[in-house]
């Protein structure tokens, strides 16, 4: 029932919806009888096929990317593990199905998962909080810490979200602590600082990063909250009051940081595998990627003021 492009055409629209791909130019390679339209409005239906176009639950092999930084994530979904002298700290864990290959992604990079000291995420939607639940369960000491506006998502395992009611429930977990906008972490050399980016969910945080390798220090961010899913309204009958204002705010806050490294929790956001490719001969600096980083969140914020634009055209028309 799946014409051959249709993985890749679900892919476009998924990634479109967020960034500049025009979905129109692909919709018809959508699986038969299925279209853009029909994403929108169909929650389960999104889910199923992009998990599947998107490869969040296909196993990848882990790598280092950068000094203490490591990816243990899926071949579609990023999540990452940061080391430090006082433990390690977990950045999410995509689906449900793929905690026992995070853990075994850290065991073969020669880590242990018991060294866990932290766990922190991006959002709290099903492909990246998934699996909390299962790794807090075997790594207990593991302190989870979440913004304010998300804690409620994260312990109810995404319930009563706006865009997907339960349609995307996960087993909850339990919030050890609550972050607030801008509370900086400090674990050995590495700090982090966790910001506020609401939007896409309303409690979406923006991890920023710095390391330092070869005594040289480095920024990393990790950005989130910026993009829509099909089906999310943003200017007319907002999907809920006040998101066009906190995209605003979000891209605007984007904008203004100055990665020398960045990582997202879409690993086609920043070329995952072209960029490790290139780390096998060129190290940290095949990373290095402010340039990227800068299309990316232009791309976030011109698809956004797009859909405002084809919202309230829509009422003009009327
Ligand atoms: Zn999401």
């Amino acid at each position: 029932m799946r014409s051959p492009a249709g993985p890749l055409a679900l892919a476009l629209i998924v990634i479109g919806s967020s960034c500049f791909v025009p979905s129109r130019a692909v919709a018809q390679d959508l699986p038969k009888g299925v279209t853009a339209a029909d994403l929108a409005i169909n929650n389960k239906l999104f889910l199923d096929l992009a998990r599947k176009a998107l490869r969040w639950e296909e196993p990848a092999e882990p790598a280092r990317i950068a000094g203490p930084i490591y990816f243990v994530g899926t071949k579609g979904l990023g999540a990452f593990l940061i080391t430090t002298s006082e433990g390690h700290i977990l950045m999410n864990t995509g689906m449900p199905s793929s905690g026992p290959m995070i853990l075994e992604s850290i065991r073969k990079l020669g880590l242990r998962p018991e060294d866990i000291k932290l766990m922190i995420n991006g959002h709290a939607h099903i492909d990246h909080a998934g699996a909390f639940a299962y790794v807090k369960q075997r790594v207990p000491q593991a302190v989870v810490a979440v913004m304010k506006d998300e804690v409620a998502a994260m312990e109810s395992g995404g319930r009563g979200d706006f865009k997907y009611a339960d349609d995307f429930a996960y087993p909850g977990v339990k919030v050890d602590r609550v972050l607030r906008d801008g509370d900086t972490i400090r674990m050995g050399d590495v700090r982090l600082v966790a910001y506020h980016t609401p939007g896409h969910t309303r409690g979406a945080t923006t991890w920023v990063a710095t390391i330092v390798v070869d005594g040289k220090p480095y920024v990393v961010v990790f950005p989130d909250g910026a993009g829509f899913n099909p089906g999310y309204r943003l200017a007319r009958d907002p999907i809920y009051p006040g998101i066009a204002g906190d995209y605003r705010r979000t891209h605007h806050f984007l904008e203004m940081l100055m990665p020398d490294i960045w990582l997202a929790q879409h690993n086609e956001y920043y070329d995952l595998e072209g960029k490790l490719a290139r780390a096998r001969t060129e190290g940290i600096n095949a990373w290095i990627d402010p340039e990227g980083y800068r299309i990316f969140v232009a791309g976030k914020k011109g698809a956004f003021e797009d859909q405002v634009n084809r919202e309230l055209g829509a009422g003009k028309a009327k």
